[in-house]
């Protein structure tokens, strides 16, 4: 009898040893590594994050002159290649963990972006913020001096290899 009553004075004694979580909000650590989102303000459209999503959650595509950038992360491993890739550091992955919800469409998130047209033929071909980032730095000195854009860089992926014989890159497709 005594030994149980020595028991539980050790036991009242103890200080906690849980979280109150989920009865207390619990803070992620800094590194954690959560839910994905694209900051709509730098996102540039390039499609990198795209490329390399293993599970392929993120979509671009285009209607008329705006293009959008869709991300949904139903799905998504947080393995980050997302953020890895992301040359402007757009997209990051949150300290956020607690995903659940009731209406798929809050697993969305949307950034559009407006399209340049192709100077040839007319159709949109690249996303306004794309091609400045690409005239930042590919354009040469002596254009920028004269506010000319090359020509590799006005043109969609099939007037580019008709007038230049490059065939670099790829056109975001409508619809
Ligand atoms: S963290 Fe990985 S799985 Fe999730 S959206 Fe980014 S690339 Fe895709
Ligand atoms: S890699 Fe970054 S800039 Fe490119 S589309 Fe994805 S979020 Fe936007």
């Amino acid at each position: 009898m005594i030994s149980k009553i020595k028991e539980a004075l050790i036991c009242l004694r103890a200080p906690r040893v849980t979280f109150r979580y989920p009865l207390e909000p619990m803070p992620a650590p800094a590194r954690f590594r959560g839910r994905p989102t694209i900051d709509g303000a730098k996102c540039i459209g390039c499609g990198a994050c795209a490329a390399v999503c293993p599970p392929r959650l993120i979509d671009i595509h285009g209607e008329g002159t705006t293009r959008t950038v869709e991300l949904n992360f139903s799905r998504c491993t947080y393995c980050a290649r997302c953020q890895e890739v992301c040359p402007v550091g757009a997209m990051q992955c949150t300290t956020d963990f607690e995903t659940a919800t009731n209406d798929r469409a809050n697993y969305s998130v949307k950034v559009e972006l407006a399209a340049v047209a192709c100077q040839s033929c007319g159709t949109p071909f690249i996303t306004q913020r794309m091609q400045q980032k690409l005239m930042a730095e590919f354009q040469p000195a002596w254009m920028q001096q004269r506010n000319e854009l090359p020509e590799w860089l006005s043109l969609c992926q099939s007037c580019r290899v008709e007038k230049t014989g490059m065939t670099m890159g790829r056109n975001i497709k409508n619809g």
